[in-house]
Protein backbone atom coordinates (compact mmCIF):
# COMPACT_ATOMS: atom_id res chain seq x y z
CA UNK A 1 0.00 0.00 0.00
CA UNK A 2 1.41 3.65 -0.83
CA UNK A 3 0.01 6.63 0.99
CA UNK A 4 1.82 10.02 0.66
CA UNK A 5 2.84 11.71 3.34
CA UNK A 6 2.60 15.55 3.14
CA UNK A 7 4.06 18.64 5.27
CA UNK A 8 0.75 19.78 7.12
CA UNK A 9 2.10 23.44 7.59
CA UNK A 10 1.63 23.05 11.19
CA UNK A 11 0.18 25.46 12.90
CA UNK A 12 1.73 24.57 15.95
CA UNK A 13 5.01 22.79 14.24
CA UNK A 14 7.80 20.92 15.83
CA UNK A 15 10.55 21.69 13.31
CA UNK A 16 10.03 25.78 13.69
CA UNK A 17 10.07 24.96 17.12
CA UNK A 18 13.31 22.77 17.55
CA UNK A 19 15.25 24.89 15.45
CA UNK A 20 18.16 26.62 17.15
CA UNK A 21 18.78 29.31 14.59
CA UNK A 22 15.08 30.17 13.86
CA UNK A 23 15.63 28.95 9.91
CA UNK A 24 12.03 28.06 9.63
CA UNK A 25 9.67 30.45 9.05
CA UNK A 26 6.51 30.79 8.00
CA UNK A 27 5.51 32.86 4.86
CA UNK A 28 2.91 34.75 5.58
CA UNK A 29 1.45 34.75 1.71
CA UNK A 30 1.12 31.42 1.15
CA UNK A 31 1.08 30.12 4.78
CA UNK A 32 4.04 27.57 3.96
CA UNK A 33 6.60 26.92 6.70
CA UNK A 34 9.81 27.73 4.44
CA UNK A 35 13.76 26.64 5.30
CA UNK A 36 16.01 29.45 5.20
CA UNK A 37 19.14 27.86 3.73
CA UNK A 38 20.98 31.14 4.85
CA UNK A 39 20.73 30.14 8.29
CA UNK A 40 20.58 27.00 8.45
CA UNK A 41 23.72 24.99 9.96
CA UNK A 42 22.27 21.23 8.95
CA UNK A 43 21.69 20.36 12.78
CA UNK A 44 19.02 17.86 11.62
CA UNK A 45 16.98 18.80 14.40
CA UNK A 46 13.87 19.53 12.32
CA UNK A 47 14.17 16.27 10.64
CA UNK A 48 14.41 14.42 13.74
CA UNK A 49 11.63 16.38 15.19
CA UNK A 50 8.58 16.17 12.86
CA UNK A 51 5.76 14.00 14.04
CA UNK A 52 5.28 12.70 10.45
CA UNK A 53 8.40 12.42 8.91
CA UNK A 54 7.86 14.79 6.03
CA UNK A 55 11.00 17.14 6.38
CA UNK A 56 14.45 15.77 4.77
CA UNK A 57 18.01 15.57 5.01
CA UNK A 58 19.53 16.55 1.56
CA UNK A 59 22.96 15.12 0.45
CA UNK A 60 24.69 18.13 1.44
CA UNK A 61 23.60 18.39 4.88
CA UNK A 62 21.34 21.14 4.59
CA UNK A 63 17.26 19.90 4.89
CA UNK A 64 14.29 19.88 2.15
CA UNK A 65 10.75 20.28 3.39
CA UNK A 66 7.21 21.27 1.51
CA UNK A 67 6.95 24.88 0.22
CA UNK A 68 4.13 24.32 -0.84
CA UNK A 69 5.27 25.23 -4.50
CA UNK A 70 4.41 28.87 -3.76
CA UNK A 71 0.64 28.53 -3.34
CA UNK A 72 -0.19 26.46 -5.51
CA UNK A 73 1.05 22.81 -4.70
CA UNK A 74 1.85 20.28 -7.67
CA UNK A 75 1.42 17.15 -6.05
CA UNK A 76 -2.23 18.58 -5.28
CA UNK A 77 -2.28 19.89 -8.74
CA UNK A 78 -1.68 16.98 -10.81
CA UNK A 79 -3.32 14.30 -8.70
CA UNK A 80 -5.27 12.16 -11.66
CA UNK A 81 -8.11 11.34 -8.56
CA UNK A 82 -8.01 13.74 -6.66
CA UNK A 83 -7.34 12.43 -3.55
CA UNK A 84 -4.85 15.28 -3.36
CA UNK A 85 -6.82 18.46 -1.98
CA UNK A 86 -4.80 21.75 -1.70
CA UNK A 87 -7.19 23.89 1.07
CA UNK A 88 -6.78 27.26 2.18
CA UNK A 89 -6.80 26.91 5.71
CA UNK A 90 -9.39 29.32 6.72
CA UNK A 91 -11.41 27.28 4.68
CA UNK A 92 -10.18 23.88 5.89
CA UNK A 93 -13.08 22.17 8.43
CA UNK A 94 -11.52 22.84 11.23
CA UNK A 95 -12.94 20.95 13.80
CA UNK A 96 -12.19 18.13 11.78
CA UNK A 97 -8.55 19.11 11.48
CA UNK A 98 -8.38 19.77 15.30
CA UNK A 99 -9.50 16.24 16.13
CA UNK A 100 -6.65 14.64 14.07
CA UNK A 101 -4.01 16.83 15.38
CA UNK A 102 -5.60 16.27 18.56
CA UNK A 103 -5.40 12.44 18.12
CA UNK A 104 -1.82 12.20 16.14
CA UNK A 105 -0.12 14.92 18.07
CA UNK A 106 -1.64 14.67 21.68
CA UNK A 107 0.51 10.94 22.48
CA UNK A 108 3.66 13.17 21.44
CA UNK A 109 3.35 16.21 23.51
CA UNK A 110 2.51 14.02 26.33
CA UNK A 111 6.10 11.94 25.99
CA UNK A 112 7.78 15.41 25.40
CA UNK A 113 6.26 16.80 28.56
CA UNK A 114 5.57 19.96 27.49
CA UNK A 115 3.22 22.14 24.99
CA UNK A 116 4.04 23.45 21.38
CA UNK A 117 5.33 27.23 20.54
CA UNK A 118 3.33 28.98 18.03
CA UNK A 119 4.88 29.44 15.17
CA UNK A 120 2.58 32.62 13.47
CA UNK A 121 0.44 30.95 11.79
S1 LIG B 1 7.73 19.48 8.56
FE1 LIG B 1 6.54 18.24 10.01
S2 LIG B 1 6.44 19.46 11.94
FE2 LIG B 1 7.09 20.84 10.26
S3 LIG B 1 5.19 21.79 9.54
FE3 LIG B 1 5.55 19.96 8.25
S4 LIG B 1 4.43 18.28 9.23
FE4 LIG B 1 4.59 19.94 10.74
S1 LIG C 1 18.64 21.52 10.05
FE1 LIG C 1 18.53 23.74 9.67
S2 LIG C 1 16.34 24.22 9.60
FE2 LIG C 1 16.55 22.20 10.60
S3 LIG C 1 16.64 22.61 12.82
FE3 LIG C 1 18.78 22.54 12.09
S4 LIG C 1 19.28 24.67 11.56
FE4 LIG C 1 17.03 24.56 11.74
Amino acid sequence: MFIPLVCAQCRKAYCAAVCPVRAIRRDKRTGALLVDEEACIGCRLCAMTCPIGVLNVKPDGGVVKCDLCAGDPYCAKYCPTGALKFIEPEKAPSKKRAKIAEEVLAPLMAARGGGLIESGR
